[in-house]
């Protein structure tokens, strides 16, 4: 059978992730000598609590379908949450108060939030306005859709502002997606930046998609932002300073929704955990596609997530810090690197020396995996190839490693 005319060109006019290709490149490298900076997971152990709790669920036979926006303890732990950090009262507990509050479900990954958002809200020909460079999926999500996404150049400082957006608007636009602290060049918006967001946003009827998953891995210099219900309950020693997010001005969750997810934050990319907040109608039919589409996101590992929020992860993100310093002290010496304020990722312009703006980005790449080093090149996220990412979540000898040999390339 000839299956390749069968494919429909949903699929076959996409390309695969050019982050699996650094991978399957990197896998020729012999291990002992590879000095990987291309790896978007973090290298910390999964808090213990979180484990025995996942492995706790199993036990008890917390294996069936649970309910499709997530279990009630989830959702009450993320309710909580939600009113200390932004003042929001999602439902389910008693926090929720009337129709009128926003909604809350929990999602297979970010991505699934990512998607579901996207699938409720463009049809055909409608626009999403996403940032150019971008995370991977952004694109696709628009495509998934028959939708355009609308790329918004923020080079060379990478920050999303209302100003680069508003001239993208159009009567056509559903969606502006913005992501802070970003992938994968680790900026975070400022107070103003987002609040002027949220108010074009608003102006214009559409909804802002803020994409929080590295929310947590914000540093010291960019925690502007105060919870708004300052306390976390308690908890000692808990970070009550924030990146900034349009969220966290008084009526935004008629025009904001949040994704967050557990996979950066705790380590656990593999259990597909996320959630999404916002206006409660369009979290219904979220909820509604997702019945279908994903079903639920893994039962016993919602158990596992449930205490996520008591487990302080202020010393891994102190040391992310450190690591940050490095990369930036050691990469301005040769090149341009905009300070990421979060996340783990720098992006990292290449010197002209390596080609012009549509293939320097790969031939860096090339370059370093001939010399061990892995690094994605910016093409990957961007219709520029005038960068490369390198993530930071790496141990610090082999951080200081990678920074020799990258240095020694761009000299
Ligand atoms: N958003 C951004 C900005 C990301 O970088 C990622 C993962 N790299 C995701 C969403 C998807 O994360 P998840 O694994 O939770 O689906």
């Amino acid at each position: 059978m000839n299956i390749d005319g069968l494919i429909a060109t949903r699929a076959s006019t996409i390309n695969g992730s050019g982050i699996r290709r650094v991978f399957e490149i990197g896998a020729s490298i012999p291990a002992d000598r590879k000095i990987d900076l291309s790896i978007g997971q973090p290298d910390f152990p999964v808090p213990q609590a979180m484990r025995d709790a996942a492995c706790r669920a199993i036990q008890e036979g917390r294996n069936g379908y649970p309910l499709t926006r997530g279990i009630i303890e989830l959702r009450d732990s993320i309710a909580t949450r939600l009113k200390a950090d932004l003042g929001w009262s999602v439902g389910p507990s008693s926090l929720s108060t009337s129709a009128s509050d926003p909604g809350v479900v929990v999602t297979a990954g970010t991505s699934g939030a990512l998607v579901l958002a996207c699938m409720a809200l463009l049809n055909e020909g409608d626009e999403v306005i996403i940032p150019d460079p971008y995370f991977v999926l952004y694109p696709y999500l628009a495509h998934f859709c028959n939708a355009k996404a609308v790329k918004c150049s923020t080079y060379p400082d990478f920050r999303m502002t209302a100003a680069r957006v508003e001239p993208l608007i159009t009567p056509r636009t559903k969606l502006v997606v913005l992501n802070s602290p970003s992938n994968p060049a680790g900026v975070c918006n400022s107070d103003q930046e987002c609040r002027e967001l949220l108010e074009l946003c608003r102006r214009k009827g559409v909804v802002l998609l803020s994409d929080e998953i590295y929310d947590e891995f914000a540093f010291s210099e960019c925690r502007t932002q105060s919870w708004v219900n300052g306390t976390r309950l308690g908890e000692p020693g808990y970070q009550r300073k924030a990146c900034p997010s349009p969220a966290r001005f008084a009526g935004s969750e008629d025009c904001v929704l949040v994704v967050r997810g557990y996979g950066k934050t705790y380590g656990v990319t593999g259990w597909r955990l996320g959630y999404a907040a916002g206006p409660r109608r369009l979290i219904e039919e979220m909820t509604k596609l997702q019945q279908y589409l994903y079903v639920s996101s893994p039962h016993p590992l919602q158990w596992g997530v449930v205490g996520a929020f008591d487990v302080d992860m202020s010393r891994e993100v102190a040391d992310y810090e450190r690591r940050r310093d490095l990369v930036v002290r050691t990469l301005s010496k040769v090149t341009e690197v905009p300070t990421p304020g979060g996340a783990f990722y720098g992006f990292v312009r290449v010197p002209e020396k390596f080609g012009d703006d549509t293939n320097r980005g790969e031939n860096f790449f090339q370059a370093a995996v001939k010399r061990n080093v892995l690094v994605v090149p910016g093409r990957t996220f961007s219709q520029r190839d005038t960068h490369f990412r390198l993530s930071f979540a790496t141990p610090m000898t082999n951080l200081q490693r990678g920074l020799d040999v990258l240095v020694d390339m761009m000299k």
